[in-house]
């Protein structure tokens, strides 16, 4: 039996970085079968496939991605601006075919 641990991921389930550890089948199963009562099958599949588990809830963790997240929030601030924009024009539409009619 072989763990290893691998540290800066993130744990979506836990909201926080974690330690991953990758373990045999044994550990994983335990984790799948402690998380099965909270959690739907796909989750306990997408657990399944990673092979690394947060160490402390036994969840799926991915890579800390610095940049990654930072362009995922550049991304809905620009469609924030998009939407706020619309809503304006909208406002502005609605109030020119009040005054017309
Ligand atoms: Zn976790």
């Amino acid at each position: 039996m072989s763990v290893k641990i691998k540290g800066n991921q993130w744990c979506d389930r836990c909201q926080r970085p974690v330690a991953a550890v990758k373990s045999t089948h044994r550990l994983r199963n335990i984790g799948a079968v402690v998380m099965a009562p909270f959690t739907v099958g796909l989750s306990v599949f997408a657990a399944s496939n990673d092979a690394y588990a947060c160490s402390a809830c036994g969840g799926p963790v991915r890579a800390i991605s610095k940049p990654a997240v930072s362009a995922k929030k550049r991304e809905s601030d620009q469609l924030k601006g998009a939407l706020l924009i619309a809503l304006i024009v909208v406002a502005i539409i609605v109030q020119v075919l009040r005054h017309i009619s």
